[in-house]
């Protein structure tokens, strides 16, 4: 049997694992903190708990795609449950708005702040849903080492598609008026940690990950093994 060793027991390194040893591979994980989980962790003391890192889940199909390749099912580890409404965004001048994973609730919002851009986030939303689709082509199934790999996957008019020369907030204000709402959809880039106006157009995606698919949190028991 060959042996792999993986260093890093965080998702990356134990979905790894998990998918290795389902391919008969003799895995060994090395992680340097008392517990695996990396970024999704626990810190305790002086009977406080924090979750260190992630808590929501926007792609809950891979980690039960991950389970299922084990023989194993997700829902009998852990719970997810599902968040509405997903957030609610305060703006400094004493705006509000709740982002809905339901459509028509969503557009009844959208249409509360300003009428005219409704035609325009369903516009907005079909764009970002083109853009996720071209990138489960690519991006999310490999390990793009550069630019003629992306483009063996890829039609010359996909690439184009993809607004490579256009940044993220230049793709919303081409939809949406209402500066809440430009501010609102750019703000999904900047929860990963990126500025939207120097995002690439392609991350216009995240709004179908986060409002079109599920918005979830996970509640994992640490005291278990
Ligand atoms: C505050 C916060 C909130 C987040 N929220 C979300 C969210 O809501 N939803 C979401 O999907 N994602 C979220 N993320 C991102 C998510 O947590 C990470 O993308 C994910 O956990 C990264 O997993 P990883 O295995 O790639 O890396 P890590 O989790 O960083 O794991 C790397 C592991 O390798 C170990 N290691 C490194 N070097 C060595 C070595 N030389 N020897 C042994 N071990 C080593 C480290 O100790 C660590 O355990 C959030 C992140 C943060 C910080």
């Amino acid at each position: 049997m060959t042996s792999v060793t993986i260093v890093g027991g965080g998702l990356g390194g134990l979905s790894a694992a998990i998918s290795l040893a389902c391919e008969g591979f003799d895995v060994t994980v090395l992680e340097q903190n008392e517990r695996i989980g990396g970024k999704c962790n626990v810190r305790q003391g002086e009977g406080f708990s924090f979750d260190t890192g992630p808590s929501i889940l926007t792609m809950p199909w891979v980690l039960e795609q991950l389970f299922e390749r084990a023989g194993e099912n997700l829902h009998d580890y852990v719970t997810l449950t599902r968040v509405e409404p997903q957030w609610r965004t305060f703006f400094e001048d004493g705006e509000t708005i709740d982002l809905h994973g339901d459509l028509p609730t969503m557009l009844k919002e959208i249409e509360r702040i300003s009428k005219s851009d409704a035609q325009g986030f369903l516009q907005y939303m079909n764009y970002s849903s083109m853009m996720y689709e071209l990138c489960m082509k690519s991006f999310y199934k490999r390990s793009l080492t550069g630019l003629t790999e992306l483009r063996s996957y890829h039609t010359l008019p996909e690439l184009l598609k993809l607004d490579p020369l256009k940044s993220m907030a230049s793709g919303t204000k081409r939809y949406i008026e209402d500066p809440h709402l430009q501010q609102l959809l750019n703000f999904l880039v900047m929860y990963v940690g990126s500025s939207p106006y120097q995002a690439p157009a392609v991350m216009s995606q995240l709004a179908h990950v986060q409002f079109g698919l599920v918005f979830i949190t996970l509640r994992v028991d640490y005291t278990t093994s």
